[in-house]
């Protein structure tokens, strides 16, 4: 198996990226029911081989740019290997010490690599705030969601619960606004974001949008803000929307207290950059008001999917709004029972291939990692903007490059597209930026090199040269018939 998957690593770079099987391509192939009895092995790796493979996307290839990267690397999958024979479910402390002790450590590992503030830190579950390891940040977000909701509901009555409101811009993740109807909460605010803001949600907005809410008799609960959002990589001013978000509300209770909306940091795909301190100063800023903060290092930071890191300023209400304790589950003294950090029970041992891949490349490496992808991307912004039938659809960060055909109606950039990846040389997708067609190519595979960033290149400027002469042909032929001149 083990030879199979570098045999894979060594040819997937001259692969089709997408393969060009169509749905049900797996129907008919397989048997309809499963075997009674035991088959061989080879006899499995080969079906692998024949009819499985040929439906994976490679999302290895050093040509893959599509979506943001996942990226994995042999010490994150050989601490998963290890990970799935020990197969530990480590709830709470007593179910298995070494994984919720190797996690705090690996969270204040990750948050010292970062630079975030002290007050992510587990110090050994001594508290007040720390890190987990969650499955996506899908769950992240909703997590937070619902300690913001369990904060926010602190002395007040459950009709409360209907008045909730959380918000972030109209680039936030989709994930923002599943967490608001996983958790029930249902005034969301998508705040208008523009091309002149390079697409940041801007403080004044949203301080409009929670005044106008206030004078509605409405509660504001949840900001989330995104450090590199999906579609272009906007980064929101963090440390100028805090305090806009930390206005506190009175409980109308009378007591002491009420608080301000929970302020969330959604940095899936560019948290990684926080590794390297000229990113950090020049997108992060500071994040010392902040309530909780998440990415993903199963992103861009070689460890294999699923991985994402969320730290929280004061756990007190994540448990508030996820600890129950059965009997056969009651604890015996012990620091940190990660089960009250998140929705499911049972955990796998994530913080293993963290540990490895923070061990066999070391801080250096992965900074040395990251910067080349960011210098490989800035190197295809650059060929882009020499060439004047081409644009940058918003500010080149991190890894990624938004761009599109300048002056052409949408459907030629949508062909474009097309035209790129039926190609199978390298794959990417689009977005839409202010209503207008946009492609992006996303660097960050863990094999990406120059070379293949240049490829990319060729093979779009080919494409463009093809797709504008379509154009031009079809102006043509739909342009006016000249009028014949008269005699
Ligand atoms: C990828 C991404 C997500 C979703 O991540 P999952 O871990 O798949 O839930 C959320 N937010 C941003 C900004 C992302 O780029």
């Amino acid at each position: 198996m083990v030879d199979m998957i570098c045999d894979y690593y060594s040819t997937v770079g001259q692969q089709r990226v997408k393969p060009g099987v169509e749905p049900g391509f797996l129907r008919g192939q397989l048997p309809a029911s499963p075997p009674e009895q035991p088959e061989a092995f080879e006899d499995v790796l080969r079906d692998v081989q024949e009819k499985l493979m040929p439906g994976v996307v490679h999302w290895q290839s050093p040509s893959f740019f599509a979506y943001f990267p996942s990226n994995t690397s042999f010490p994150a999958a050989l601490a998963d290997m290890w990970a799935g024979a020990l197969s530990m479910i480590g709830f709470s402390w007593a179910a298995s010490p070494v994984s919720t002790e190797l996690e705090m450590a690996m969270m204040d590992w990750l948050a010292e690599l970062c630079g975030l503030p002290a007050a992510f830190r587990c110090n050994g579950g001594a508290g007040p705030g720390g890190g987990v390891i969650q499955g996506t940040t899908s769950e992240a977000v909703l997590v937070a969601l619902l300690a913001a909701r369990a904060r926010a509901l602190r002395g007040r009555v459950q009709a409360d619960k209907l008045r909730l409101v959380a918000y972030s811009s109209d680039q936030a993740h989709s994930c923002f606004r599943k967490a608001c109807m996983v958790a029930g909460v249902d005034h969301v605010r998508m705040l208008p974001t523009s091309a002149e803001h390079n697409w940041e949600l801007q403080p004044e907005v949203l301080q409009a949008a929670i005044d106008a809410d206030l004078a509605a008799g409405l509660l504001p609960c949840f900001v989330m803000a995104t450090i590199g959002t999906t579609s272009s990589c906007a980064v929101d001013p963090v440390a100028r929307l805090a305090p806009v978000a930390a206005r506190r509300v009175s409980n109308g209770l009378g007591r002491a207290g009420g608080c301000g909306a929970w302020l969330h940091v959604d940095a899936a795909y560019a948290g990684a950059a926080a590794l390297l301190p000229e990113q950090r100063s020049a997108h992060f800023g500071d994040l010392g008001a902040v309530d909780s903060y998440s990415f993903n290092p199963h992103k861009w930071l070689l460890v294999n999917f699923d991985c994402c890191a969320l730290w929280v300023a004061d756990a007190g209400p994540l448990k508030e709004a996820l600890s129950l304790t059965p009997v056969f589950l009651q604890a015996t003294g012990n620091a940190l029972d990660y089960k009250d950090w998140q929705i499911p029970l049972g955990r796998r041992f994530r913080s293993l291939k963290l540990y490895f891949v923070l061990r066999m490349y070391g801080a250096e490496k992965l900074r040395a990692y990251l910067r080349h992808h960011i210098a490989l991307a800035a190197a295809f912004a650059a060929a882009l903007q020499a060439d004047p039938r081409f644009e940058l659809a918003a500010p080149q960060r991190f890894g990624l490059v938004c761009f599109r055909l300048r002056d052409v109606p949408r459907q030629v950039n949508a062909a474009l597209l097309e035209a790129v990846n039926a190609s199978g040389r390298l794959l990417i997708i689009h977005t839409e930026l202010g209503g207008a067609y946009t492609l992006r190519l996303a660097v960050g595979s863990a094999s990406t090199q120059l070379e293949h960033v240049e490829a990319a290149w060729e093979v779009i400027k080919g494409a463009a040269d093809q797709v504008l002469r379509q154009h031009a042909e079809r102006t043509a032929a739909e342009a006016p018939a000249a009028v014949p001149a008269r005699a």
